[in-house]
């Protein structure tokens, strides 16, 4: 059985590592980073915001920890939700550890950013929109113009802003309707909320990832720039971006976010709002602290924050919307900052698609030859990290077929 070569040490990598390994196929993974996760990494202890690998600001303090590269991920609060196959994935196995869900005593801490104030409600108008849950919406038509027929133009703005948190794009209703509208019927599910953080962050994720596929025989080698396709069977699970410079294909882009970011710690008041939904221009604060406070030190929280750019917009500009958004929903915020970190991410918050495309059309998992992708721009189902869990186990199902592995992935 030919051995398997995964490059990159993201949550793709790992997940392949594990996939492929559980067939009892060699495996060995080379991360570029002296340490894996890519953008599921942490900013150094005791604040445990992640890193995006994204620009950093002048005015934002240089990590302390290892690795820090311009490769790597921007901040963000990092959250898993449940109602997918990457998360039957990952449970049956044991690899998330202990979740937290939002406390019952946060929610009143919910606001929304619409019309230039804080409001604790949104807007009436998009409720119509969302209770035709059965409905589909067209793929070659954007989702404004679909919803905006259909209810009004309030209502189409306000329900794209609501899904400001998790696209990072400053004009949601400019992507196809079926990619927003499936981003909704997930995102305001009326059931108990899907939504789950890994308590500690993603770095638990990823160690738990990582101890597995050693423990089931991969080799993970650190510190390691993979620069020329090795032997297949290959798995490329790094950024794309790397991805096309490893391939050669000029034509590996999908599109993706613009964002800054911007994360806080703050000495703590109980007048902090949980989360701040900008339906105004699709920004997205939140305390990730309310769901888990062991990502800052006792008596602080932590505030994630991202504002996407629009179009020709300094970052600064950007950064000063974003700032506003705190000043409305964290009194005094900037007397209390005791660290502060702020990035620029573009292309780093996962796949958006455009009007006429789905995710099938994304860069195709197997390029030939027995080189596979895997990734979060990558042609997979599911929103953002999902899509690189998915990519990933489509993959290694691939990856270990052309290996000649005994074993079959099931899925
Ligand atoms: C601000 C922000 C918030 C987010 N929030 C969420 C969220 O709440 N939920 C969610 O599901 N997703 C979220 N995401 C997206 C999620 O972080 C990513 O989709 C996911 O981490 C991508 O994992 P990956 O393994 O595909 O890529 P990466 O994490 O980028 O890993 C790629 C790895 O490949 C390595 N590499 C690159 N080139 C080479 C080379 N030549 N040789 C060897 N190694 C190489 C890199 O060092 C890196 O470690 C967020 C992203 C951002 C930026």
């Amino acid at each position: 059985m030919a051995p398997i070569t995964i490059i990159g040490g993201g949550l793709a990598g790992l997940t392949a590592a594990v996939a492929c390994a559980e067939t009892g196929a060699e495996v060995v993974v080379h991360e570029a980073h002296a340490t894996l996760g890519g953008r599921a990494r942490p900013a150094a202890a005791p604040w445990l915001a992640h890193v995006a690998g994204g620009t950093r600001s002048r005015d934002s303090a240089q990590p302390s920890g290892p690795a820090w590269g311009r490769d790597l991920p921007p901040p963000g609060p990092h959250a898993l939700y449940t109602d997918g196959p990457h998360w039957s994935w990952l449970a049956e196995r044991d690899l998330v550890g202990p979740v937290a869900t939002i406390p019952l005593r946060e929610v009143r801490g919910i606001r929304f950013h619409r019309g230039g104030r804080l409001r604790r409600t949104p807007p009436a108008s998009v409720l119509p929109l969302l209770a035709h849950r059965s409905r589909r919406a067209p793929v070659d038509v954007d989702f404004h113009t679909w919803a905006a027929a259909l209810h009004g133009e309030q209502a189409a703005r306000a329900a794209a802003g609501l899904i400001g948190a998790v696209t990072y794009d400053s004009d949601p209703g400019r992507l196809s309707a079926a990619f927003v509208w499936g981003l909704l019927l997930r995102v305001t599910a009326p059931r108990a909320p899907a939504i789950r953080w890994v308590v500690g962050g993603w770095p638990v994720l990823v160690d738990r990832l990582a101890a597995r596929a050693r423990e089931l025989g991969a080799r993970i080698v650190t510190s390691s720039r993979v620069d020329a396709l090795p032997e297949p069977p290959v798995i490329v699970a790094t950024q794309l971006e790397s991805a096309r410079a490893l391939l050669g294909d000029d034509a590996l882009t999908w599109e993706s976010g613009h964002c800054v970011l911007l994360d806080v710690g703050l000495v703590t008041t109980r007048r902090d709002a949980f989360v701040v939904a900008d339906l105004d221009d699709a920004g997205f604060v939140q305390r990730v602290t309310g769901v888990d406070p062991t990502l800052a030190p006792a008596g602080h929280a932590l505030v994630q924050a991202d504002m996407p750019l629009k179009p020709g917009e300094p970052r600064a500009a950007a950064l000063a919307r974003l700032e506003h958004l705190l000043d409305l929903g964290f009194p005094r915020w900037r007397d209390r900052v005791v660290w502060r970190r702020s990035e620029f991410a573009a292309g780093r918050s996962g796949a958006l698609d455009l009007p006429g495309s789905t995710w099938r059309d994304r860069p195709a998992v197997d390029r030939g030859d027995g080189v596979f992708l895997a990734g979060d721009l990558v042609a997979a189902p599911g929103m953002r990290g999902e899509v690189s869990l998915n990519s990933a186990l489509h993959a290694a199902r691939s990856a270990t077929a052309r290996a000649g592995a005994g074993v079959r992935i099931a899925g």
